[in-house]
């Protein structure tokens, strides 16, 4: 590895020209957060909600969502969080909201998707968020899971607005939600590629199948062309709604300048990868990651985008 790499991270995503990349962090409750907060994220760009109740059988109380909450919002005063309602189903079941009969999960009732089969979980979430977040001081915005229809997004958002929750957004995960992204985001006040969704839904291609992981790779040429789409959208709609990446693909520092090429405006990622990205985001400008990206976006094959990527990053050769 190269030795430059491993330098603290100083907390400041920047491209070689000063175009800001705010570096946000994945966490699954306080633990990481305060990880994440030492390791120098920016805040935190998801919040899998999900993961503070995976061993539970039974709804958690208002009581228990807020404390979990908070405990996430304390460890970023003044900096953005960005919490992600209950995402159950597939490679995450939750009992209380998923059945576990379903012959195909992935394409289930999972995600937003449990609001009607499971009706008033989603509100009571979202009350406890705006409870938690009343007495905190970070900035939270809210999004939903596997956003599918522009109908959707705006339904997800009135019921922010109705708990009181200014920030309503939705993750793209969906190729729907990736082609539809002008509709959506003239909903929404931003959206977030989640990758690893988009990669298995894009490619057919289950994540959690081992002998599927050549199709199941964000570098993939469709993949890219999905994120170029859903940042494009982002730009008709007109009102500069932000884009980011809270899928794995952003902790690949290669992959990372791709995605800043094709427009998109945050990276969150796990802890332990800010510093390679933030280190190799500071070795381009904004226009050299644009090249890198349209060039990515001609090949062919995942090996062969990566390949000539990184050919192009003479710090991680
Ligand atoms: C994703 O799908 O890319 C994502 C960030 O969400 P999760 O991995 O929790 O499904
Ligand atoms: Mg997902």
């Amino acid at each position: 590895a190269n030795s430059s790499l491993l330098s603290v991270f100083d907390g400041n995503g920047t491209t070689a020209d000063g175009h800001l990349v705010p570096l946000l962090a994945n966490v699954g409750g306080a633990a990481d957060a305060v990880k994440a907060a030492a390791a120098g994220a920016q805040g935190v760009g998801l919040l899998r909600t999900e993961f503070c109740f995976l061993e539970r059988d039974t709804e958690p109380s208002r009581e228990e969502q807020v404390a979990a909450y908070r405990g996430v919002f304390d460890a970023f005063p003044g900096k953005k969080v960005v919490l992600r309602t209950l995402d159950a189903g597939a490679d995450k079941p939750l009992p209380f909201l998923t059945d576990a009969t379903e012959p195909n999960p992935a394409l289930g009732v999972r995600g937003y998707r449990t609001d009607t089969s499971s009706p008033g979980v989603l509100e009571r979430q979202l009350a406890a968020v705006a409870e938690a977040a009343g007495g905190s001081e970070a900035d939270v915005w809210v999004m939903a899971p596997m956003i599918s229809t522009p109908a959707e997004a705006a339904d997800f958002a009135a019921m922010c607005t109705a708990a009181g929750l200014k920030v309503p957004g939705v993750m793209v995960e969906v190729p729907s939600a990736a082609v539809t992204s002008e509709s959506i985001l003239r909903e929404v006040a931003f959206a977030s590629l989640g990758t690893n969704d988009l990669t298995q839904y894009t490619m057919a291609a289950d994540r959690q199948l081992g002998p599927l992981a050549a199709l199941n790779n964000p570098w993939q040429p469709a993949v890219l062309q999905l994120v170029r789409l859903t940042v494009a959208g982002a730009l008709a709609e007109g009102s500069g709604k932000p884009v980011g990446v809270c899928g794995e693909a952003a902790a690949d520092p290669a992959l990372a300048v791709v995605l800043v090429g094709l427009g998109v405006s945050t990276l969150s990622m796990t802890a332990r990868s800010l510093a390679a990205v933030g280190a190799v985001l500071a070795t381009v400008t904004l226009k050299e990651a644009q090249e890198i990206a349209t060039l990515a976006l001609s090949a062919n094959s995942p090996a062969q985008a990566k390949d000539w990527a990184r050919e192009k990053l003479p710090i991680l050769a």
